[in-house]
């Protein structure tokens, strides 16, 4: 049987970055960007003013040309949005408020605070340094700086640069679309009165929202029941997507029929089966250009196997720089079993304690019991048939949680 590592190994040959699309900048966040960001101007783009004050010459302040205080003629004013009308001279100072540009001839701001103001003139009683409040031009970013490598995830503060560079749009990576399809007789929309036998089909909201979580965008296709042609037919409605991700009917019960509805379309399947708990029984392949996951469908299982071996497709398919979850080591805070021979995904809750991460298991882990994943704030990777004692360390693969400690790109 593939293990974990061969898989996704299989799973990622030859997967491409997806192509590119503009976007308005306002709906740019999160998306990955395409296109190098290279600086085409200076920002600021002139020297201006950081303070309201009055732009005066540095030289006509210091106690070699002036004695103190000094007594200098407003002679003019300018403010954020306008421009001095002429040039400042020797020994005058222009009234000057923030972001305005500094006027001609002067060179150094003194604030307000500063001066004694009286009718037309002000007085200063100690020298000003020159470029004093001065912003200069370029002094944040210059023309020709390289800022932003495609691949980069475009956070608020990138959004802010681009619009100072004057962009109203950016190129970014396409987000992959990926079909989303249940099985099973059992499953019902979720506000549906519960027959006797039916449950409400969780796996195709968890499955949507990691594919969003993920970067890309989900394609509900509903709920198929357990008919080879029921499926096929759904899955038709896929196959204009990226990616198609079934749960459920992939193992070797009579009904199971996700195989068989696969391949009469043509799928090329790769695997079946990876050495893993839970989640041994995924199906991979390909039809067409279209790459194919079908995941069980026990709700835990389904969500592992996805983090596992989908997201990191979705990601490079989205350009992402990095396409697997960071992993950390942690301090078990209590006994980690995975009792079974398959290496085990087993869900923990991560605490900080004593200033290093420590691991708890969130409970009963079988691939029901969705609650395991609920609480989970990553994953501990386990051989088979171990037990790590309190104490010892493990490593945790990092969800998507609020804690703080995931940030992966
Ligand atoms: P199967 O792989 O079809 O044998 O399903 C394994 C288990 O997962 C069964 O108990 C199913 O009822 C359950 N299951 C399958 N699909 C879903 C779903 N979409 N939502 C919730 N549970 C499901
Ligand atoms: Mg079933």
């Amino acid at each position: 049987m593939l293990s974990v590592a061969q898989a996704l190994e299989r799973v990622l040959a030859g997967v491409p970055v997806l192509g590119t699309e503009s976007v308005p900048l306002a709906e740019a966040l999160g998306r990955v960007l395409a296109a190098p960001v290279v600086a085409a101007r200076e920002i600021p783009p002139w020297d201006n003013s950081s303070m309201d004050g009055y732009a005066v010459r540095a030289v006509d302040t210091t106690t070699a040309s002036a004695a103190h205080p000094v007594v200098l003629p407003v002679a003019g004013e300018v403010a954020a949005g306008g421009v001095a009308g002429r040039a400042l001279g020797p020994g005058q100072a222009f009234r000057i408020l923030t972001g305005a540009p500094l006027p001609a001839g002067s060179d150094s701001v003194v604030p307000q605070e500063e001066v004694r103001r009286d009718g037309a003139r002000i007085s200063l009683e100690r020298p000003v340094e020159p470029r004093a409040y001065v912003r200069a031009r370029g002094e944040d970013i210059r023309s020709g700086d390289r800022l932003l490598a495609p691949g980069a995830v475009l956070r608020p503060a990138a959004l802010g640069v681009l619009a100072s560079l004057g962009h109203a749009r950016v190129d970014v990576y396409r987000r992959p679309v990926v079909a989303v399809l249940s099985t099973g007789d059992e499953l019902v929309e979720p506000q549906a009165l519960l027959g006797p036998g039916q449950i409400p089909d969780s796996n195709s909201y968890t499955l949507c929202a990691l594919v969003m979580e993920a970067g890309a965008v989900p394609l509900r296709l509903g709920i198929a029941g357990d008919r080879r042609e029921e499926i096929v037919e759904r899955l038709r409605e896929g196959l204009h997507a990226d990616v198609i991700v079934s749960s459920a009917g992939v193992s070797v019960g009579d009904r199971d029929f996700v195989r068989e509805a696969v391949e009469s379309l043509g799928a090329r399947l790769d695997f079946w089966k990876v050495n893993m708990r839970p989640g041994k029984p995924i199906t991979f392949g390909r039809i067409g250009e279209r790459l194919f996951f079908g995941l069980p469908g026990n709700p835990v299982s389904s969500m592992v196997t996805f983090e596992l071996f989908v997201r990191p497709v979705l990601r490079r398919l989205g350009g992402y720089r990095t396409v697997s979850r960071p992993r950390i080591r942690a301090r078990a805070l209590e006994p980690i079993d995975n009792p079974g021979s398959r290496p085990g995904y087993l869900r923990v809750r991560l605490e900080r304690s004593d200033g290093e991460v420590g691991a708890r298991s969130t409970g009963s882990q079988g691939s029901g019991i969705l609650r395991s994943m609920l609480l989970a704030d990553g994953l501990a990777v386990l051989p088979g048939d171990t037990r790590i004692p309190k104490g010892d360390e493990v490593e945790v693969i990092l969800l998507m949680t609020d804690s703080g400690l995931t940030q992966d790109d």
